[in-house]
């Protein structure tokens, strides 16, 4: 649509961010604008309408999508965190990053067979999606979808997710 086409135009690309050779997608434009933060949201969680009854966002502007799409939805939220964050956390997972390894957490919140969307800004390797599944599924809750805003096709993440719901594609 058009309204989606002009909210993807308010995605900037920042080059060498954080380090030389990266294309950063900055969202933050996007989120700005009114119209086009309603747009994506909706564009968001429409194929999983009345399927889920939380979302897991993942730090940190995971966070900020996750919000607007329970509230939107009248789900509930759930942060997935960086490690060190919570103050009990019930369960944590670790992942590979490309030199390092990454660990997030999240505490019990997630009802028994709750149904989860996972939400985050952009895929890339997939990696930390993957984590957060299993963090989810650790806690007892059932991961009905995942969306993101921006999938990186060059990165693969899809090959590692399978099943992922993207708004945008570069
Ligand atoms: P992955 O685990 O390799 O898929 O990386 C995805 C994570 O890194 C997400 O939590 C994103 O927020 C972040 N990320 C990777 N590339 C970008 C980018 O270009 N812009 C914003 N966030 C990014």
């Amino acid at each position: 649509s058009e309204a989606l086409t002009r909210a993807e135009s308010l995605i900037r690309t920042i080059p060498d961010y954080p380090e030389p050779g990266v294309m950063f997608r900055d969202i933050t434009p996007l989120l700005a604008d009114a119209s086009a933060l309603r747009t994506v949201i909706h564009a968001l969680i429409a194929p999983f309408d009345g399927d889920f009854d939380v979302v897991a966002g993942v730090e940190a502007r995971g966070f900020l999508l996750a919000g607007a799409a329970a509230m939107e939805a009248g789900a509930g939220l759930v942060p997935i965190r960086k490690a060190g964050k919570l103050p009990r956390p019930a369960a944590s997972v670790d992942y590979a990053l490309e030199y390092a390894t990454a660990t997030i957490e999240a505490h019990d919140d997630i009802a028994a067979g709750a149904r989860v969307l996972l939400v985050d800004d952009v895929l890339a390797t997939g990696g930390t999606l993957a984590a957060a599944r299993t963090l989810v599924a650790e806690l007892g809750g059932v991961v009905v979808g995942t969306a993101v805003l921006l999938e990186l096709e060059a990165l693969g993440g899809r090959g590692v997710l399978g099943d992922v719901h993207t708004v945008f594609t570069a």
